[in-house]
């Protein structure tokens, strides 16, 4: 489902990605981990386009992002032609970033409508049974300032689904909640995991890598270190940085 090869990016001279290689088969859930500025946003980002590569390929359901080849040239896509891309990826950050103004249930229903042209009431009852899923059937018609983070961030995980994504891209979208809040969205997730949804999730959860991940990789100064199924990565890393990591986040 995603195929990065050779994938290179810097900013000035800082080089953020040096050589990523990484392949998430379809209905895999891929853990990311790694100390901060190692590259996790970045990758994440280059993935749906929101960051040019610099050098290599990134693949998603067998199309190149951003770009359309020809002969051996690559023509950069229109903005148009990576917007219709990127409405095939769903996108949850840290911080929610809801619409304030609209209540729960319209803000799931917005983009399906606006970006992919679908009919209003077949997006709105797509709408509330994905609200249901995440456990906010109660709080279709509330506006988001009256909902915790958690339910927040459940919410913005049900209009990232809402667009009906190939692949669904984290980024800690734990690390601003209350410590108590933290569960109700991992929850989700790990049911999000378990129904065979295509994700890449960058967290310190290890104990949700433990439980969901199929594969967990290790990235440190812009190189995957290691990766594997979670037993090998976290529990028997051959890595001394991936055990340094650990040890710290433990
Ligand atoms: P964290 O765990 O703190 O979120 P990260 O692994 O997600 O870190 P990135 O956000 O990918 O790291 O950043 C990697 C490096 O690239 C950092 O040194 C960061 O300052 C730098 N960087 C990221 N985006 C930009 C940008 N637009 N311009 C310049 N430097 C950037
Ligand atoms: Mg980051």
């Amino acid at each position: 489902m995603v195929e990065l090869r050779g994938v290179h990016k810097s900013f000035g001279a800082l080089e953020v990605l040096r050589g990523i290689d990484l392949t998430v088969r379809r209905g895999e859930a891929t853990v990311l981990l790694g100390p901060s500025g190692s590259g996790k946003s970045t990758l994440l980002r280059a993935i749906n386009h929101l960051e040019k590569v610099d050098k290599g390929s990134v693949l998603v359901d067998g199309e190149l992002m951003g770009y359309r080849r020809s002969g051996n040239r690559l023509h950069e896509l229109s903005e148009r032609h990576i917007l219709r891309q990127r409405t095939h990826i769903g996108f949850v950050f840290q911080s929610f970033n809801l619409f304030p103004h609209i209540t729960v249930l319209e803000n799931v229903v917005e983009a399906p409508v606006s970006a992919q042209g679908r009919d209003r009431a077949a997006a709105t009852a797509h709408a509330r049974e994905l609200l249901d899923r995440v456990g906010l059937a109660d709080k279709t018609d509330e506006y988001p300032r009256r909902l915790s983070g958690g339910q927040q961030q459940r919410v913005a995980i049900a209009r990232a689904l809402a667009l009906r994504p190939k692949l669904v891209l984290f980024d800690e979208p734990t690390s601003a909640l209350d410590p108590e809040l933290v569960g109700e969205v991992l929850d989700v997730m790990r049911d999000l995991a378990g129904t065979g949804t295509t994700m890449i999730v960058v967290t310190h959860e290890i104990g949700f890598a433990r439980e969901a991940a199929d594969t967990v990789v290790f990235l440190d100064a812009g190189r995957v270190v290691e990766q594997g199924p979670p037993a090998q990565v976290l529990d028997a890393p051959r890595e001394e940085r991936t055990r340094a990591f650990l040890g710290a986040v433990r």
